[in-house]
């Protein structure tokens, strides 16, 4: 024992905590190992641009009774027995000092999620960890039989990395059984399974845990939660360390919570993808031991460290669990795009040898998720800009480049094109609106490039017409590669929006040239105003079928052959 090792409680003094995947091999990986999603809520740009704009030097609220009513809407719950933490890692902690002491001990199931080990620990208390059935099954049983002598039994349900969900006829007899706490970590439920929350209402020592990390894709803000019996709730909210969820995050989780609907379209999506990946594995021969959460979960006939190097030199990091002997060469892999899939399923053929299957067709009607997208950040001495685009997106947008008339018009441009697009620029304003709007126009022209690929099986053509009042815009396009615009907008010369009336065409051909289109653009009327929306509106119409994929057409849309 070292000199200053003597000054730290013996069972905290080698400690094992959990730590993701450090090891991450440099250059481009795919990332199989976090288990949380590959995309932001459709809604975050909006959110965080609100976030954006708090204060940085205020507390967050002590209570955090916006963001506890917010979760109790969701979850059904009462705000009052909404245990709001750091992630759901420390909700786990928190349970932990709640429930166990020096001379206590809690019970656990193997093989199972390592945070119950280290919030045991941190209490002081002692784990007794069961060892499981063949086939990696939870002993339930031994776990029932042993509940009367254990101040706190952990569940994880689905289990990570088993999947095996926990039977609520267990779970209402382990919380008659326990003389102490229940907690049952519901981390995955978005993704499918037994909402087991309700059980609190019969059962006052039960503690449900969950988190946003998960299916609301918000893993950065470290939000989680306990749902549980109002006295309890109170107990535990105690614990938290003061403000230990930043104000921003509060805000971020309270606003995402808001958009259920979206975040169940999305999880549908995963689920889907998740499938399509289980079920490439199974026809490569691999021993498939779980599907759930966002998770697949196989072994592979190796150690865990060879299993992990292995796959990570074909580009695919993965979770192995060198720590647990009974999961040598299980690996798990969360679900991301369709190519990772694919690209890990090719890993997998080349470590074993087996021959690759024909790949499944991706699910249909996750476009959000899937579709055409992009991501462009481009700096000047003149502008910063950062945007993201998405073809096959909604309308949703968050444009912020300093200069109102021009957020309104890419505001248009995208709503009507149905494009998600979510757009900053740092711009030199103090010198005038030239930079900005000219360098928007070329980063929005690059982000349709890049999103557009190599526009296979497009209709690349469109026309499209649109009418405000007395004016009328008319916009003809073709996708075909060329960047030239012909641009004619009947205005009367004054400042529109307080933008130099020829920085409008200017703006638009910019975009033509960078989006490597050719655009016909007219617009004639009487208020200028109306004039210039009337044309974004048109293009905004235009684009939107050109973009469109045309069931009858495969590859190029061109008798060239390419683009
Ligand atoms: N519970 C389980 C079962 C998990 O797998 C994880 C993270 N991998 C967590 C909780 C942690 O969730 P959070 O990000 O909310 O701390």
């Amino acid at each position: 024992m070292t000199t200053e090792i003597r000054f730290v409680r013996p069972e905290l003094a080698r400690p094992a905590p959990y730590r993701w995947q450090d090891n991450v091999p440099p250059g481009p990986v795919s990332r199989f190992d976090m288990n949380t999603l590959p995309l932001s809520p459709a809604c975050w740009p909006e959110v965080a641009a609100r976030v954006a704009r708090l204060e940085s030097c205020s507390y967050p609220e002590a209570m955090y009774r916006p963001l506890r009513e917010a979760i109790g809407r969701y979850a059904g719950f009462d705000w009052a027995q909404v245990v709001p933490g750091a992630g759901c890692d420390e909700v786990l902690l928190m349970s932990g000092a709640l429930a166990i002491g020096r001379g206590d001990h809690a019970l656990v199931c193997k093989p199972t999620y390592q945070m119950y080990a280290v919030s045991t620990a941190t209490a002081g208390a002692a784990l007794q960890a069961l060892p499981p059935l063949p086939g990696l099954r939870l002993d339930l049983d031994a776990l029932v039989e042993r509940a009367p002598g254990a101040r706190l039994v952990w569940l994880c349900s689905p289990n990570n990395p088993t999947g095996e969900e926990v039977p609520r006829a267990i779970v209402a007899e382990l919380c008659t059984a326990c003389p102490g706490l229940v907690v049952v970590d519901q981390a995955y439920l978005e993704f499918g399974g037994d909402d087991l929350s309700d059980l609190i209402a019969t059962h006052p020592n039960l503690v449900v845990c969950r988190t946003l990390s998960k299916g609301w894709a918000l893993a950065s803000l470290r939000v989680g939660y306990a749902l549980a019996a109002p006295e309890i709730a109170g107990a535990l909210d105690a614990l938290r360390p003061p403000g230990s969820i930043s104000l921003q995050s509060a805000l971020a989780a309270e606003l995402t919570l808001a958009h259920a609907d979206e975040m169940r379209a999305d999880v549908a999506g995963y689920v889907a993808e998740r499938g399509r990946l289980r079920r490439a594995l199974e026809a490569t021969g691999t021993e498939v031991l779980a599907e759930a959460g966002p998770f697949v979960t196989f072994r592979l006939d190796l150690d865990s460290d060879a299993a992990f190097d292995a796959l990570a030199a074909h580009g695919c990091v993965t979770r192995t669990f060198g720590h647990e002997p009974l999961l040598a060469g299980v690996i798990r892999v969360t679900v991301q795009t369709p190519p990772e899939s694919d690209r890990l399923v090719a890993a997998v053929c080349a470590v074993t040898g087996a021959t690759p299957p024909a790949a499944e067709p991706v699910p249909a009607g996750h476009d959000r998720l899937w579709g055409r997208r992009s991501t462009v950040s481009r700096a000047t001495r003149e502008t910063q800009i950062d945007a993201r685009l998405v073809i096959d997106g909604s309308g949703r947008t968050a444009v912020r480049t300093g200069v109102g008339f021009l957020d309104h018009m890419l505001h248009a441009l995208a709503f009507h094109g149905c494009l998600d697009l979510d757009l900053e620029i740092a711009g030199d304003l103090d010198v005038d609106e030239h930079h900005t709007v000219e360098d928007a126009g070329i980063a929005l022209g690059h982000a349709l490039d890049r999103a557009l690929g190599d526009r296979a099986g497009i209709r690349r053509f469109a026309d499209a017409s649109a009418p405000l009042d007395e004016a009328v815009a008319t916009c003809v396009l073709d996708l075909g590669g060329r960047g030239v615009s012909v641009i004619d907008l009947a205005l009367s010369g004054a400042p529109v929006g307080g933008v130099a009336a020829s920085l409008w065409p200017h703006l638009l051909d910019s975009f033509a040239r960078a989006g490597r289109f050719n655009l016909h653009l007219t617009a004639r009327g009487a208020d200028d105003h109306h004039v210039v929306e009337a044309a974004f509106k048109a293009l905004a119409r235009a684009l939107r079928s050109a973009c469109e994929k045309d069931p009858r057409r495969a590859g190029t849309p061109s008798t060239k052959g390419v683009l």
